[in-house]
């Protein structure tokens, strides 16, 4: 499979240089993400598609991946638009419902026809709880939205519906596929997206130690520990890093090694 890459011409601090959306195919012309509606992305669609997407599959509803939607619809109304569900953001403005925007919710497991052959959905969550991958087997191709970043690693944000223990899962089920190549919204090609994810989890493994290292030496509010752990960020970053630290937190709590009393989190 050789997918059009078209690149939404949103960047900013928080998508870097921007997105990256998939198109696939000709006939039938299924877009991955939808972008922002920047004018540049949809001519860019309708460059590669004339005609417009048959269908638009979204990895999830953060605004660089989702609020396109209604832009795309408004330019083509016969477009169909499918994601996994995330109840409390059904109704979202972003995912264009009151502008006419009809939603298909994918299941895990779901099988999606393309010019190209068939794509597998899987629901990988933890950095959102709607996050889906789409994996093509033919290729070994997987399409991984927000799941990877080359040079970087994803923000679980423990607040707004992240899960570091969800995410942990969904990479070891992604590392189960084999993939050879991943397809990430931002950032290049990943080419050996299983030494990346390895990565990952050592990452993780490693921030992990440090947070309990902080819990031990009497450090016990999510503050305290980031700045124990993230000493030297910059103001811009550091309600990331306490996503990251409150992220830890919960799934130390999950499996019990860990509890809270209000601000405070101790050992358990
Ligand atoms: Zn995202």
């Amino acid at each position: 499979m050789n997918p059009k890459f078209l690149h939404a011409a949103n960047p900013g601090p928080m998508t870097g240089e921007g997105n990256w959306t998939y198109l696939i195919g000709d006939r039938h012309p299924v877009l991955i993400d939808a972008g922002v509606g920047n004018a540049s992305h949809l001519d860019a669609i309708a460059a590669a598609a004339p005609r417009g997407p048959s269908l638009v599959l979204v990895t999830h509803a953060h605004s660089d991946h989702v609020s396109g939607a209604p832009a795309i619809h408004a330019r083509w109304p016969a477009a169909e638009f499918q994601k996994y569900r995330w109840p409390s953001r059904t109704g979202n403005r972003e995912l264009g419902t009151d502008s006419g925007v009809r939603w298909i919710w994918l299941e895990d497991g779901s099988i999606v026809e393309t010019d190209d052959g068939p794509l597998l959905v899987l629901h990988t969550p933890g950095h959102s709880p709607d996050h889906v991958t789409f994996w093509h087997a033919g290729s070994r191709t997987l399409f991984v939205g927000d799941m990877l970043v080359q040079g970087s690693t994803v923000v679980i944000p423990a607040s707004h519906g992240g899960s570091l223990a969800a995410y942990l899962r969904s990479l070891e089920r992604m590392l189960q596929l084999n993939p050879a190549r991943a397809l990430p919204a931002h950032g290049p090609v990943i080419d050996d997206p299983a030494a990346l994810i390895h990565k990952y989890i050592e990452h993780r493994a490693d921030r992990e130690k440090q947070v309990l290292g902080s819990l031990a030496d009497g450090v016990s509010t999510v503050e305290s520990i980031t700045a124990a752990i993230y000493p030297s960020l910059t103001d811009a970053l550091v309600p990331m890093a306490r996503e990251s630290v409150l992220a830890h937190l919960q799934k130390l709590e999950g499996e019990g090694k860990v509890s809270r009393d209000g601000e405070r989190w101790i050992i358990a």
